[in-house]
This record gives structure tokens, C-alpha cells and sequence, in this order.
């Protein structure tokens, strides 16, 4: 049987994030060999992990080529391995990146594509979130292999050893995927939190926190709980709290096992990236509040009251 390919999202850190953990776990379930690709970085540091989840072979691709230029000599690198090794099913992060990569290599091989997809079976029917998460349809790829990007957070990782392989890529890319250029890469400095997308707990603030300095009690309730802190839009635009922890249709999607919400009042495009989350407990002072539709636990009361109370009672435990 063919091999199942996993296009591997390393993490700024320089390990893998736990969304390539999840693709393995359901590039397994697909039968046949699961393949891990690198593309950029070195492979080095990761063959240990990959292998701890499944993978028996690992691609490496690395090279200025690859880490200067932006996407594109990765869809490249990626197009020529598919066509030489016509594995049964491709999977690749629903990040930024993984979309944007898979998006390259369906035009190029002229092949279907699924993105957002949070199963998939061995016939290659996907379940897939659409409408920014209000929808979930079953699609499969109508003209050429299942080339499918993975919604993190929708499976649980499971870990299988196995001893891979490593087969460096040859890396032949052409002058049009030099279009772009990296010419500066900061690299986040890691946090005590898990990272947003990734955390099993995120406790988010909105509108209702009312200030930056407030949001401090976010930040406590986030930390006693081991999570990461999130905020809505309207926070994010008070300037209470920076974008990049923006959860939502144009923020980050999240689906952890707990969803803490204060002062968020539950609006569709809030909903669209946090309502896949197992538990989720609101805190808004407004009965009414459209959130409480959604959630599992809700108390009516001021956030400024209900949060300390509940920070005393974790930190007695
Ligand atoms: P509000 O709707 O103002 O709600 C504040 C809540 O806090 C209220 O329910 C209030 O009762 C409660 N509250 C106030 N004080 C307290 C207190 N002391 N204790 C307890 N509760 C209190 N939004 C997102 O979040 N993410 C997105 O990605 C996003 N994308 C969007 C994309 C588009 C195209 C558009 C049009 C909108 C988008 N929005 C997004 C905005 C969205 O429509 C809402 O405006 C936003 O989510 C509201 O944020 P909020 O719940 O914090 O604020």
C-alpha cells in the first residue's frame, strides 16, 4: 500500500508542534507507511519525535533555498516528492503555512484539495469545517489524490515507535519561487504558556475585562489553570491585549479540553474559532448574553468578583 505523507509544521522552538503529532496519529489510522516530510530547518532534532509517533521514513528536504524563500520552493520541493512516490493521501497543517504550501501543489499537480479538515477516512472522506466552523460537511477530493490540510486540536496524538529512515531531498527549485524573500526572522522568545492554538486550556478576556492592566486577572486565572490566554476582537482592538491572541473567525481557532470565557459576550465570528472546545465555562454579567447558548458551565455574575473567587479556590487545591 502506498505511504501516507505528513508535511511536518515545526514549532519556533525547533521542535514539532502537536498538530504533525496529530497528523501522524491519523496518517496511521489511513493505513499503510506514514512518511514524514521536513521541509526546511534540519530533520535532525525531530527524527526522535517523529519516529516516537509512527513515522517509518522521514524526507528531509533543508537548504538556504528553502528557508529564505519563503513558501514556494517548499509547494515545489513538495509537488516532486508527491509525483515520485504517488502516495495514497497528503497531509499538512491547517496553519498559515500548511494551507498556503497544500493551495501551491494542488495548482501545480492539478489536484483537489481539502483544508480545515478535522477527520479523514482510508476512502478519503474528510470531515471538514466550513463557514468559518459553523458548518461541518463530508467532501472528498474528486480529481487526484486526498491532498488534505489538518485543523489542529481535532484528534488526540498517540504515540506508535518506530524506527525512521531519513532520505535527504534533492532540492531543485526554480528562479520564479524566489519571488519573496525572507529578510528578517524574529523568533518569539517561549513563554511559561502553551501556545495558544496548541494549549489544552485557554482562558480568554473580552470587552467586559475593560482595560490592559485588567486583563492581569486573565493572565492569573490562565497560569493557576497551566493555559494559555486568549482575547476576543473587541478586547484586542481596546488594545487591551496583542492580535496574535486574538481567537476567532479572523483570529486563531483553538479547541482545547477547557474554554474559560470572561466577559466575552459570544458573537458568531468569536464562536467560529472556539466552539469546538470540549468544555466551555462563560462568566458575563448579562443573563441575556449569547454565550451561555454555547456553554457548558455559566455564571451569571461580575467577572471581577467571580475571577478572584474561583483563583482562591484553585490555588487551595
Ligand atoms: P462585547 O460584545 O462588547 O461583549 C462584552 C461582554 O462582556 C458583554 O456580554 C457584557 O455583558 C460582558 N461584561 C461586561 N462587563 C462585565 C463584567 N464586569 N463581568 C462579566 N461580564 C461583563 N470577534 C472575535 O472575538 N474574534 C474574531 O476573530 C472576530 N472576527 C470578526 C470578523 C468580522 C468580519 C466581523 C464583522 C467581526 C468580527 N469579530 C470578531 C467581532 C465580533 O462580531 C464581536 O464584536 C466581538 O467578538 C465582541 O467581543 P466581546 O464579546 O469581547 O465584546
Amino acid at each position: 500500500m502506498a505511504e501516507v505523507l505528513v508535511v511536518v509544521e515545526a514549532s519556533s522552538q525547533g521542535g514539532v508542534k502537536k498538530v504533525t503529532l496529530e497528523m501522524l496519529t491519523l496518517a496511521r489510522a489511513l493505513g499503510g507507511d506514514v512518511s514524514a516530510v521536513v521541509l526546511g530547518g534540519s530533520a535532525d532534532a525531530l527524527t526522535e519525535k517523529l519516529g516516537e509517533y509512527g513515522a517509518t521514513k522521514i524526507y528531509a528536504a533543508g537548504g538556504a533555498d528553502l528557508d529564505e524563500y519563503l513558501v514556494a520552493p517548499k509547494a515545489t520541493v513538495l509537488a516532486a516528492l508527491i509525483q515520485r512516490v504517488s502516495p495514497s493521501a497528503v497531509l499538512l497543517a491547517s496553519s498559515q503555512e500548511g494551507k498556503e504550501i497544500a493551495a501551491r501543489v494542488a495548482v501545480k499537480l492539478d489536484n483537489g484539495i481539502l483544508t480545515d479538515v478535522v477527520d479523514l477516512d482510508p476512502s478519503g472522506t474528510a470531515t471538514q469545517m466550513v463557514f468559518a466552523g459553523s458548518t461541518i460537511v463530508k467532501s472528498k477530493v474528486t480529481k487526484g489524490l486526498p491532498l488534505v490540510t489538518v485543523r489542529p486540536n481535532s484528534l488526540t496524538p498517540a504515540p506508535a515507535p518506530a524506527t525512521p529512515a531519513v532520505e535527504a531531498l534533492e532540492v531543485a527549485v526554480e528562479d520564479r519561487d524566489k519571488l519573496a524573500k525572507v529578510v528578517e526572522r524574529k523568533v518569539e522568545a517561549k513563554g511559561a504558556r502553551p501556545e495558544l492554538a496548541e494549549a489544552s486550556v485557554v482562558v480568554s478576556g473580552g470587552r467586559g475585562v475593560g482595560s490592559a492592566d485588567n486583563f492581569k486577572l486573565v493572565e492569573e486565572l490562565a497560569d493557576l489553570l497551566g493555559g494559555a490566554v486568549g482575547a476576543s476582537r473587541a478586547a484586542v482592538d481596546s488594545g487591551f491585549y496583542p492580535h496574535q491572541f486574538q481567537v476567532g473567525q479572523t483570529g486563531k481557532t483553538v479547541s482545547p479540553q477547557l474554554y474559560v470565557a470572561l466577559g466575552i459576550s459570544g458573537a458568531i465570528q468569536h464562536r467560529a474559532g472556539m466552539q469546538t472546545s470540549k468544555t466551555i465555562v462563560a462568566v458575563n454579567k448579562d443573563p441575556e448574553a449569547p454565550i451561555f447558548e454555547l456553554a457548558d458551565f455559566g455564571v451569571v455574575g461580575d467577572l471581577f468578583k467571580v475571577v478572584p473567587q474561583a483563583a482562591e479556590e484553585i490555588r487551595k487545591r
